[in-house]
Protein backbone atom coordinates (compact mmCIF):
# COMPACT_ATOMS: atom_id res chain seq x y z
CA UNK A 1 0.00 0.00 0.00
CA UNK A 2 1.44 3.08 -1.10
CA UNK A 3 1.60 6.62 1.51
CA UNK A 4 -0.81 9.21 -0.32
CA UNK A 5 -1.86 12.35 0.31
CA UNK A 6 -5.71 13.78 -0.59
CA UNK A 7 -6.42 16.87 -2.01
CA UNK A 8 -9.47 17.83 -2.01
CA UNK A 9 -10.17 21.33 -4.97
CA UNK A 10 -13.17 23.32 -4.32
CA UNK A 11 -14.43 25.88 -6.46
CA UNK A 12 -15.76 28.88 -5.19
CA UNK A 13 -16.28 31.19 -8.10
CA UNK A 14 -16.09 31.70 -11.88
CA UNK A 15 -15.01 35.16 -13.08
CA UNK A 16 -12.90 37.33 -15.92
CA UNK A 17 -10.50 40.22 -15.46
CA UNK A 18 -9.30 41.64 -18.30
CA UNK A 19 -10.49 39.09 -20.76
CA UNK A 20 -8.76 36.27 -19.07
CA UNK A 21 -11.21 33.79 -17.43
CA UNK A 22 -10.27 32.52 -13.83
CA UNK A 23 -11.18 29.92 -11.41
CA UNK A 24 -11.02 30.83 -7.63
CA UNK A 25 -10.50 27.61 -6.40
CA UNK A 26 -9.77 26.37 -2.70
CA UNK A 27 -7.37 23.73 -1.98
CA UNK A 28 -6.77 21.48 0.85
CA UNK A 29 -3.79 19.70 0.90
CA UNK A 30 -1.57 20.25 4.07
CA UNK A 31 -2.95 23.29 4.37
CA UNK A 32 -5.79 25.39 3.24
CA UNK A 33 -5.03 27.51 0.42
CA UNK A 34 -6.65 29.74 -1.86
CA UNK A 35 -5.40 29.83 -5.26
CA UNK A 36 -6.74 31.37 -8.67
CA UNK A 37 -6.31 29.10 -11.79
CA UNK A 38 -6.39 31.18 -15.09
CA UNK A 39 -8.02 28.83 -17.69
CA UNK A 40 -9.46 28.84 -21.07
CA UNK A 41 -13.01 30.65 -21.96
CA UNK A 42 -14.77 27.41 -23.49
CA UNK A 43 -13.67 25.14 -20.17
CA UNK A 44 -14.77 28.56 -17.85
CA UNK A 45 -18.38 28.96 -20.03
CA UNK A 46 -19.13 24.59 -19.66
CA UNK A 47 -18.36 25.46 -15.81
CA UNK A 48 -20.89 27.81 -15.88
CA UNK A 49 -23.27 26.57 -17.01
CA UNK A 50 -23.29 23.38 -14.49
CA UNK A 51 -23.03 25.66 -11.68
CA UNK A 52 -24.64 27.74 -9.13
CA UNK A 53 -22.05 29.23 -7.15
CA UNK A 54 -22.73 31.43 -3.98
CA UNK A 55 -25.79 29.25 -3.42
CA UNK A 56 -25.88 26.57 -0.47
CA UNK A 57 -24.11 23.94 -3.23
CA UNK A 58 -20.59 22.87 -2.79
CA UNK A 59 -19.09 22.13 -5.59
CA UNK A 60 -15.95 19.82 -5.70
CA UNK A 61 -14.07 19.44 -8.69
CA UNK A 62 -12.72 16.19 -9.85
CA UNK A 63 -9.25 15.58 -10.74
CA UNK A 64 -10.19 12.47 -13.24
CA UNK A 65 -10.54 13.48 -16.84
CA UNK A 66 -10.90 11.72 -19.95
CA UNK A 67 -10.90 11.87 -23.67
CA UNK A 68 -14.82 11.21 -24.51
CA UNK A 69 -13.66 9.53 -28.49
CA UNK A 70 -17.53 9.94 -29.99
CA UNK A 71 -17.35 13.62 -28.53
CA UNK A 72 -13.85 14.37 -29.49
CA UNK A 73 -13.95 15.77 -26.78
CA UNK A 74 -12.13 15.76 -22.98
CA UNK A 75 -14.41 15.35 -20.06
CA UNK A 76 -14.13 15.66 -16.34
CA UNK A 77 -16.69 16.52 -14.17
CA UNK A 78 -17.66 17.47 -10.89
CA UNK A 79 -19.35 16.87 -7.48
CA UNK A 80 -21.87 19.11 -6.04
CA UNK A 81 -22.88 18.52 -2.40
CA UNK A 82 -25.76 19.69 -0.58
CA UNK A 83 -26.03 18.47 2.54
CA UNK A 84 -26.46 14.75 2.40
CA UNK A 85 -26.94 15.40 -1.43
CA UNK A 86 -24.80 15.06 -3.47
CA UNK A 87 -24.14 14.71 -7.19
CA UNK A 88 -21.43 13.79 -10.23
CA UNK A 89 -21.44 16.25 -13.14
CA UNK A 90 -19.84 16.01 -16.10
CA UNK A 91 -18.38 18.92 -18.06
CA UNK A 92 -16.49 19.48 -21.45
CA UNK A 93 -13.03 20.45 -20.70
CA UNK A 94 -9.76 21.57 -22.74
CA UNK A 95 -6.65 19.75 -22.62
CA UNK A 96 -4.93 22.74 -21.19
CA UNK A 97 -7.41 22.29 -17.78
CA UNK A 98 -6.95 17.72 -18.06
CA UNK A 99 -3.02 19.20 -18.06
CA UNK A 100 -3.35 21.93 -15.21
CA UNK A 101 -5.69 18.80 -13.32
CA UNK A 102 -2.84 16.29 -13.61
CA UNK A 103 -0.29 18.94 -12.55
CA UNK A 104 -1.78 19.68 -8.98
CA UNK A 105 -3.01 16.10 -8.75
CA UNK A 106 0.71 14.97 -9.40
CA UNK A 107 2.49 17.07 -7.14
CA UNK A 108 3.84 16.14 -3.82
CA UNK A 109 3.85 19.43 -1.96
CA UNK A 110 2.22 22.40 -1.68
CA UNK A 111 5.11 24.77 -2.27
CA UNK A 112 5.13 22.62 -6.26
CA UNK A 113 1.69 23.33 -6.11
CA UNK A 114 2.06 27.09 -5.52
CA UNK A 115 4.51 27.18 -7.87
CA UNK A 116 2.49 26.55 -11.21
CA UNK A 117 2.35 29.09 -13.68
CA UNK A 118 -1.67 28.47 -13.95
CA UNK A 119 -1.73 29.54 -10.86
CA UNK A 120 -1.65 32.75 -8.52
CA UNK A 121 -2.05 32.38 -4.99
CA UNK A 122 -5.50 34.25 -4.64
CA UNK A 123 -4.26 35.37 -0.59
CA UNK A 124 -1.04 35.66 1.00
CA UNK A 125 -2.60 33.80 4.61
CA UNK A 126 -2.64 30.38 4.37
CA UNK A 127 -5.42 29.28 6.56
CA UNK A 128 -4.39 26.11 8.62
CA UNK A 129 -7.51 23.93 7.88
CA UNK A 130 -9.10 23.63 10.99
CA UNK A 131 -9.82 27.38 10.28
CA UNK A 132 -11.41 26.76 6.91
CA UNK A 133 -13.88 29.18 6.46
CA UNK A 134 -17.11 28.30 4.60
CA UNK A 135 -18.35 31.12 2.80
CA UNK A 136 -17.29 32.03 -0.46
CA UNK A 137 -14.58 34.73 -0.22
CA UNK A 138 -14.98 37.63 -2.95
CA UNK A 139 -12.55 37.74 -5.55
CA UNK A 140 -9.38 40.29 -4.57
CA UNK A 141 -8.94 43.03 -7.50
CA UNK A 142 -5.41 43.50 -6.84
CA UNK A 143 -4.47 39.55 -8.17
CA UNK A 144 -1.59 39.51 -11.17
CA UNK A 145 -0.64 36.87 -12.79
CA UNK A 146 2.60 35.18 -12.65
CA UNK A 147 2.76 34.25 -16.30
CA UNK A 148 0.82 34.77 -19.13
CA UNK A 149 0.64 33.27 -22.55
CA UNK A 150 0.46 29.25 -22.62
CA UNK A 151 -1.94 27.20 -20.61
CA UNK A 152 -0.52 24.09 -21.90
CA UNK A 153 1.93 22.77 -19.23
CA UNK A 154 3.51 19.64 -18.75
CA UNK A 155 1.61 17.23 -15.91
CA UNK A 156 4.48 16.19 -13.44
CA UNK A 157 4.11 12.77 -12.98
CA UNK A 158 5.69 11.39 -9.99
CA UNK A 159 5.86 8.12 -8.71
CA UNK A 160 6.95 7.47 -5.32
CA UNK A 161 4.13 8.92 -2.74
CA UNK A 162 2.03 8.47 -5.30
CA UNK A 163 -1.26 11.00 -4.56
CA UNK A 164 -4.69 9.77 -4.72
CA UNK A 165 -7.82 11.71 -4.26
CA UNK A 166 -9.25 9.62 -1.39
CA UNK A 167 -12.75 11.40 -1.98
CA UNK A 168 -12.93 10.42 -5.33
CA UNK A 169 -13.03 6.80 -5.03
CA UNK A 170 -15.21 4.57 -7.68
CA UNK A 171 -17.90 4.22 -4.92
CA UNK A 172 -19.65 7.54 -5.96
CA UNK A 173 -19.86 6.45 -9.66
CA UNK A 174 -22.87 4.35 -10.76
CA UNK A 175 -22.40 3.69 -15.10
CA UNK A 176 -25.51 2.62 -16.99
CA UNK A 177 -26.45 -1.23 -16.80
CA UNK A 178 -25.70 -2.64 -20.30
CA UNK A 179 -24.80 -5.92 -20.22
CA UNK A 180 -21.29 -6.85 -21.22
CA UNK A 181 -21.00 -3.34 -23.92
CA UNK A 182 -17.53 -2.35 -23.21
CA UNK A 183 -18.14 0.72 -25.44
CA UNK A 184 -21.18 2.23 -22.64
CA UNK A 185 -20.95 6.08 -21.81
CA UNK A 186 -21.52 7.18 -18.49
CA UNK A 187 -24.39 8.69 -17.61
CA UNK A 188 -23.38 12.67 -17.91
CA UNK A 189 -25.34 13.14 -13.99
CA UNK A 190 -25.28 10.54 -11.87
CA UNK A 191 -27.28 10.62 -8.25
CA UNK A 192 -25.09 9.54 -5.95
CA UNK A 193 -25.90 7.23 -2.97
CA UNK A 194 -24.12 8.93 -0.32
CA UNK A 195 -22.55 12.14 0.91
CA UNK A 196 -18.71 13.12 0.39
CA UNK A 197 -18.53 14.83 3.30
CA UNK A 198 -16.10 12.13 4.98
CA UNK A 199 -12.50 12.92 4.49
CA UNK A 200 -11.79 9.16 4.79
CA UNK A 201 -13.55 6.23 3.22
CA UNK A 202 -12.41 2.81 3.13
CA UNK A 203 -12.44 1.39 -0.50
CA UNK A 204 -14.85 -1.41 0.19
CA UNK A 205 -18.36 0.71 0.09
CA UNK A 206 -19.08 0.54 -3.39
CA UNK A 207 -22.19 0.40 -4.71
CA UNK A 208 -24.25 -3.14 -4.48
CA UNK A 209 -24.66 -5.17 -8.03
CA UNK A 210 -27.34 -6.51 -7.59
CA UNK A 211 -26.86 -10.30 -6.92
CA UNK A 212 -23.26 -9.84 -6.77
CA UNK A 213 -22.09 -9.96 -3.17
CA UNK A 214 -18.46 -10.79 -2.75
CA UNK A 215 -16.88 -11.50 0.75
CA UNK A 216 -13.63 -9.01 1.01
CA UNK A 217 -10.80 -11.21 3.21
CA UNK A 218 -8.98 -9.22 5.35
CA UNK A 219 -5.67 -10.49 4.58
CA UNK A 220 -3.75 -10.50 1.39
CA UNK A 221 -2.60 -14.48 0.40
CA UNK A 222 0.99 -14.00 -0.66
CA UNK A 223 1.71 -16.31 -4.13
CA UNK A 224 4.37 -16.63 -6.01
CA UNK A 225 5.84 -13.22 -8.07
CA UNK A 226 7.66 -12.93 -11.04
CA UNK A 227 8.90 -9.07 -11.13
CA UNK A 228 9.44 -7.79 -14.73
CA UNK A 229 12.30 -6.14 -15.62
CA UNK A 230 11.72 -4.59 -18.63
CA UNK A 231 9.66 -2.48 -20.81
CA UNK A 232 8.09 -5.04 -22.65
CA UNK A 233 7.93 -8.49 -21.60
CA UNK A 234 6.48 -11.54 -23.49
CA UNK A 235 7.89 -14.17 -20.94
CA UNK A 236 9.14 -15.09 -17.31
CA UNK A 237 12.12 -17.26 -16.05
CA UNK A 238 11.99 -20.84 -16.90
CA UNK A 239 9.95 -22.87 -14.31
CA UNK A 240 7.40 -20.32 -13.81
CA UNK A 241 4.22 -19.85 -15.91
CA UNK A 242 2.17 -16.79 -15.53
CA UNK A 243 -1.49 -16.82 -15.95
CA UNK A 244 -3.44 -13.53 -17.58
CA UNK A 245 -6.91 -12.63 -18.00
CA UNK A 246 -7.77 -9.80 -20.05
CA UNK A 247 -10.95 -7.39 -20.49
CA UNK A 248 -12.53 -7.10 -17.45
CA UNK A 249 -13.49 -7.09 -14.62
CA UNK A 250 -16.76 -9.05 -15.80
CA UNK A 251 -19.50 -11.29 -14.13
CA UNK A 252 -16.88 -14.17 -14.96
CA UNK A 253 -13.94 -12.11 -12.29
CA UNK A 254 -14.80 -13.59 -9.47
CA UNK A 255 -15.07 -17.16 -10.22
CA UNK A 256 -11.74 -17.05 -11.97
CA UNK A 257 -10.40 -15.24 -8.94
CA UNK A 258 -11.88 -18.12 -6.74
CA UNK A 259 -10.14 -20.89 -8.50
CA UNK A 260 -7.04 -19.19 -8.58
CA UNK A 261 -7.80 -19.23 -4.87
CA UNK A 262 -8.67 -22.62 -4.30
CA UNK A 263 -5.71 -23.81 -6.01
CA UNK A 264 -3.64 -20.98 -4.15
CA UNK A 265 -1.83 -19.72 -7.46
CA UNK A 266 -0.92 -16.99 -8.90
CA UNK A 267 -2.98 -14.52 -11.72
CA UNK A 268 -3.18 -11.61 -13.26
CA UNK A 269 -5.91 -9.27 -14.46
CA UNK A 270 -5.67 -6.94 -16.87
CA UNK A 271 -8.82 -4.00 -16.61
CA UNK A 272 -10.66 -2.10 -19.31
CA UNK A 273 -11.34 1.32 -17.79
CA UNK A 274 -14.86 1.06 -18.30
CA UNK A 275 -15.77 -2.03 -16.99
CA UNK A 276 -13.82 -0.98 -14.06
CA UNK A 277 -16.64 1.21 -13.44
CA UNK A 278 -19.26 -1.64 -13.74
CA UNK A 279 -17.55 -3.88 -11.70
CA UNK A 280 -15.29 -1.95 -8.82
CA UNK A 281 -16.50 -4.45 -6.13
CA UNK A 282 -14.92 -7.55 -8.61
CA UNK A 283 -11.40 -5.47 -8.99
CA UNK A 284 -11.34 -5.02 -4.82
CA UNK A 285 -11.89 -8.93 -4.20
CA UNK A 286 -9.43 -9.58 -7.14
CA UNK A 287 -7.02 -7.42 -5.55
CA UNK A 288 -7.98 -8.48 -1.73
CA UNK A 289 -7.06 -11.89 -2.86
CA UNK A 290 -3.56 -11.13 -3.77
CA UNK A 291 -3.93 -10.96 -7.53
CA UNK A 292 -2.29 -8.28 -9.73
CA UNK A 293 -4.06 -5.62 -12.06
CA UNK A 294 -2.65 -4.10 -14.73
CA UNK A 295 -4.32 -1.96 -16.97
CA UNK A 296 -6.13 -2.19 -20.42
CA UNK A 297 -7.29 1.01 -21.66
CA UNK A 298 -10.03 2.70 -21.20
CA UNK A 299 -12.20 1.66 -24.39
CA UNK A 300 -10.16 -1.43 -25.28
CA UNK A 301 -8.86 1.40 -27.90
CA UNK A 302 -6.16 0.33 -30.24
CA UNK A 303 -3.44 2.70 -28.91
CA UNK A 304 -1.49 3.19 -32.39
CA UNK A 305 -4.52 5.49 -34.03
CA UNK A 306 -3.44 7.71 -30.71
CA UNK A 307 -0.89 10.34 -30.16
CA UNK A 308 1.49 9.86 -27.17
CA UNK A 309 -0.74 12.61 -25.56
CA UNK A 310 -3.71 10.37 -25.83
CA UNK A 311 -2.48 7.29 -24.77
CA UNK A 312 -0.79 8.93 -22.21
CA UNK A 313 -3.95 10.10 -20.75
CA UNK A 314 -5.91 6.86 -21.52
CA UNK A 315 -3.07 5.07 -19.21
CA UNK A 316 -3.44 7.50 -16.67
CA UNK A 317 -7.40 7.60 -16.47
CA UNK A 318 -7.59 3.93 -16.55
CA UNK A 319 -4.80 3.12 -13.79
CA UNK A 320 -6.47 6.04 -11.50
CA UNK A 321 -9.46 4.57 -11.70
CA UNK A 322 -7.88 1.26 -10.81
CA UNK A 323 -5.92 2.88 -8.05
CA UNK A 324 -8.85 4.33 -6.81
CA UNK A 325 -10.63 0.95 -5.74
CA UNK A 326 -7.35 -0.92 -4.64
CA UNK A 327 -5.49 2.05 -3.32
CA UNK A 328 -2.32 0.92 -5.03
CA UNK A 329 -0.04 1.95 -8.08
CA UNK A 330 -0.67 0.10 -10.83
CA UNK A 331 2.58 -0.40 -13.10
CA UNK A 332 1.39 -3.08 -15.62
CA UNK A 333 -0.26 -2.66 -18.72
CA UNK A 334 -1.67 -4.33 -21.55
CA UNK A 335 -2.14 -2.98 -24.88
CA UNK A 336 -5.64 -4.23 -26.43
CA UNK A 337 -4.88 -6.57 -28.99
CA UNK A 338 -1.21 -6.35 -27.92
CA UNK A 339 -0.72 -3.18 -30.08
CA UNK A 340 1.79 -0.59 -29.56
CA UNK A 341 4.49 1.42 -31.25
CA UNK A 342 6.94 3.89 -30.45
CA UNK A 343 5.13 6.50 -29.05
CA UNK A 344 3.58 3.10 -26.12
CA UNK A 345 6.92 2.57 -25.05
CA UNK A 346 7.56 6.14 -24.32
CA UNK A 347 4.35 6.29 -22.99
CA UNK A 348 5.77 3.32 -20.55
CA UNK A 349 9.09 4.70 -19.81
CA UNK A 350 8.01 8.14 -18.87
CA UNK A 351 4.99 6.93 -16.25
CA UNK A 352 7.44 3.99 -15.34
CA UNK A 353 5.13 1.17 -16.30
CA UNK A 354 5.56 -2.46 -17.60
CA UNK A 355 4.19 -3.19 -20.91
CA UNK A 356 3.18 -7.25 -20.52
CA UNK A 357 2.45 -9.01 -23.69
CA UNK A 358 2.26 -13.02 -24.48
CA UNK A 359 4.22 -15.75 -25.86
CA UNK A 360 1.09 -18.26 -25.68
CA UNK A 361 -2.20 -17.25 -26.77
CA UNK A 362 -4.45 -20.01 -26.31
CA UNK A 363 -7.23 -18.52 -28.80
CA UNK A 364 -9.86 -18.64 -26.13
CA UNK A 365 -11.84 -15.53 -26.84
CA UNK A 366 -12.15 -17.41 -30.30
CA UNK A 367 -12.85 -20.68 -30.15
CA UNK A 368 -15.09 -19.69 -26.40
CA UNK A 369 -14.60 -24.19 -26.06
CA UNK A 370 -12.79 -25.30 -23.18
CA UNK A 371 -11.19 -28.01 -24.44
CA UNK A 372 -9.86 -26.10 -27.12
CA UNK A 373 -8.51 -23.56 -24.63
CA UNK A 374 -6.79 -26.29 -22.30
CA UNK A 375 -5.14 -28.17 -25.60
CA UNK A 376 -3.78 -24.76 -26.88
CA UNK A 377 -1.91 -25.06 -22.99
CA UNK A 378 -0.56 -28.66 -23.41
CA UNK A 379 0.76 -28.23 -26.93
CA UNK A 380 2.42 -24.62 -26.11
CA UNK A 381 5.87 -24.85 -24.52
CA UNK A 382 4.77 -24.07 -21.24
CA UNK A 383 7.85 -22.78 -18.91
CA UNK A 384 8.36 -19.10 -18.82
CA UNK A 385 5.28 -18.31 -20.63
CA UNK A 386 2.82 -16.03 -20.16
CA UNK A 387 -0.49 -16.81 -21.05
CA UNK A 388 -3.17 -14.92 -22.85
CA UNK A 389 -6.58 -15.81 -21.36
CA UNK A 390 -9.26 -13.53 -21.63
CA UNK A 391 -12.82 -13.58 -18.77
CA UNK A 392 -15.34 -15.71 -19.82
CA UNK A 393 -17.51 -19.23 -19.36
CA UNK A 394 -14.99 -21.49 -21.29
CA UNK A 395 -11.90 -19.84 -19.44
CA UNK A 396 -13.50 -20.73 -16.22
CA UNK A 397 -14.49 -24.19 -17.62
CA UNK A 398 -11.27 -24.78 -18.60
CA UNK A 399 -8.63 -22.92 -15.61
CA UNK A 400 -9.14 -26.28 -13.28
CA UNK A 401 -7.35 -28.44 -15.88
CA UNK A 402 -5.10 -26.12 -17.34
CA UNK A 403 -3.52 -25.27 -13.52
CA UNK A 404 -3.31 -28.98 -12.89
CA UNK A 405 -1.48 -29.55 -16.18
CA UNK A 406 0.94 -26.73 -15.25
CA UNK A 407 1.61 -28.50 -12.16
CA UNK A 408 2.22 -31.38 -13.59
CA UNK A 409 4.98 -29.85 -15.87
CA UNK A 410 6.43 -28.78 -12.38
CA UNK A 411 6.02 -25.04 -13.19
CA UNK A 412 5.49 -22.51 -10.72
CA UNK A 413 2.34 -20.27 -11.19
CA UNK A 414 3.61 -16.74 -10.52
CA UNK A 415 1.47 -13.63 -10.41
CA UNK A 416 3.55 -10.64 -12.48
CA UNK A 417 4.75 -7.23 -10.93
ZN1 LIG B 1 -8.25 -7.12 -24.60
Amino acid sequence: MQAYHGKLLELVAIDTEANQPFLQIRLSFEQDIELLWKIDADTANHLKTVTTLGQSHKYRLSFSSFWDADQHQYMSFLTRTHRNQSEKIYFPCSEAYVNGLNAIKYSEQINQIQALHFLTNHSQHIHPVQQQKATPHRFSRKFSWIVAATLAITAIISFGNYPMNNLEVIQNITVKANGADNETPLDLTVIEESPLVEQQQTANHFPKEPGTEPTIPTSEPVFPTSVLNEVISYSILEGTVALTFDDGPSKYTKEITDILKSYQVGGTFFFVGSNVLKYPNHVQYVHANGHTIGSHSMKHTDLIKLSYEKQELDLLHTNQLIEEVIQEKVILFRPPYGSNNEETLKVMENNQTKMVLWNTDTLDWKSHNADKIVNAVQTSKVSGSIILLHESQAVIDALPQIIDYLQSQDLQIVNLQ
